[in-house]
């Protein structure tokens, strides 16, 4: 079989490949400490279960419109307008699988070959593929400070053939979060240009210290510029109900995205759409809440722990998501090893940064346990220390 040169071009995710492994192992009896999961560890909230079973039980087992029911399309516009004081209209948004689909629809409307993407290194390992997969050229940054790019450093990489800017904020696998200061320097050097901001939002609700500012939220520029993504794997602990949205006030790229998903998958799962309901509207807060708090706490642990290892370093405390990225290139400049080296040696899971476009780095995910983060971190100081 011969197999297309797109398909050929694409990468394994990284992110999955090694939380699939880890669950491998656990399954074999190897007591695994896993920090490669990008996913809460906490149960879903109970009233997204009970929507979920409602509709079930309702009989909502038929097609729904490919970008979702009117119930749910409402729905995300209240949650954009209650959290991020964003006005949509139904016809503006759209259900997706999960926020990896909504951004495949979004690139795939609007990037063509030879066109450039602007894309703030370390990134989320899914956002290149997505764009060589539609022709496009990546065109990484890798910020000077802090992990996040600033308007110089946006403008130097601007070019005729500038078609998107995508901005994760808070970031994954940084943590980092954006000032509203340091989000408006962004916009103003977007002014006058078509470039188009992809804002994927997934981690908004997961920010310790600070305030998130939505890019949309930013000016009228910003808004009618912007497709804001985002979803509910991560904050509202559902990442296999698959769920994610796309928000954009382009008509003309509104309907380029429905059009590609009536193509190929169609509504999304018409009982995920009623089980998301509770969630984007505010009935399960208490919850976020409570794993917020809980997130907190083991982020606090987990730098303070790694930060006392000798041999790796944490530039600053992250303010949101559930990651950590750590240098650990006074160790090992080879990551893919070090990474390998630790699960093979000491039975710990985590993702190598080059996954992520940065060499020398690890990503920790602290969405587990405090025992585990307590135990597994120790482990990693004894693999350093005995590092050959
Ligand atoms: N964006 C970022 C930054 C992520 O970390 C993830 C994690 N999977 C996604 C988008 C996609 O999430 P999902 O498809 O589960 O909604
Ligand atoms: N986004 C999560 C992560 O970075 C889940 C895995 C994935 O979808 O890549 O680990």
């Amino acid at each position: 079989m011969e197999f297309s040169k797109k398909i050929k071009g694409l990468e394994e995710s990284i992110t999955l490949a090694i939380t699939a492994k880890a669950k491998l192992l656990k399954e074999q009896g190897i007591n695994v400490i896993s920090f490669s999961a990008g996913e809460p560890d906490f149960d879903t909230p109970k009233k997204v279960k009970e929507a979920a079973i409602n509709a079930i039980n309702a009989g909502c087992g038929k097609y729904t419109p490919v970008s979702g029911t009117t119930d749910v399309l409402k729905a995300i516009c209240t949650k954009l307008k209650r959290d991020n004081n964003l006005n949509y209209e139904p016809s503006e948004v759209i259900a997706n699988v999960g926020a990896k689909h909504s951004l495949f629809n979004a690139i795939q409307a609007l990037v063509d070959d030879g066109d450039e993407v602007i894309i703030p290194a370390p990134y989320w390992v899914t956002y290149p593929e997505q764009v060589k997969y539609s022709g496009g050229v990546p065109v990484f940054v890798e910020p000077k400070n802090d992990f996040k790019i600033t308007a110089d450093e946006l403008k130097a990489a601007i070019t005729p053939k500038t078609k998107l800017f995508i901005l994760n904020n808070p970031s994954n696998p940084s943590g980092a979060l954006y000032s509203k200061d340091e989000l408006m320097a962004l916009a103003k050097v977007l002014e006058g240009t078509n470039i188009v901001v992809l804002a994927d939002e997934m981690y908004e609700k997961l920010v310790y210290d600070g305030k998130f500012v939505a890019f949309a939220s930013l000016s009228d520029d910003a808004f009618n510029r912007t497709v804001t993504i985002n979803g509910l794997s991560k904050c509202a602990a559902m990442p296999g109900y698959r769920f994610g949205y796309s928000a954009s006030k382009n008509k003309e790229l509104n309907k380029m995205m429905k059009n590609l998903q009536g193509q190929c998958t169609s509504n999304i799962c018409s009982i995920v759409q009623a089980a998301a309901i509770p969630a984007l509207i505010g009935e399960i807060d208490s919850d976020i809440e409570m794993m917020k708090s809980e997130f907190k706490a083991r982020r606090d642990k987990a730098f303070e722990m790694l930060n006392n290892i000798n041999g790796l370093k944490i530039s600053s405390k992250p303010d949101g998501a559930f990651y950590l990225f750590v240098d650990c290139k006074d160790i090992e400049n080879d990551d893919v090893k070090f990474c390998a080296k630790l699960l093979d040696e000491k039975q710990v899971a985590c993702v190598p940064g080059s996954g992520f476009g940065m060499k020398g780095y690890f990503r920790i995910s602290y969405a587990t346990s405090m025992q585990n983060i307590e135990n597994g971190i120790n482990k990693i100081a004894e693999f350093v220390k005995g590092y050959k």
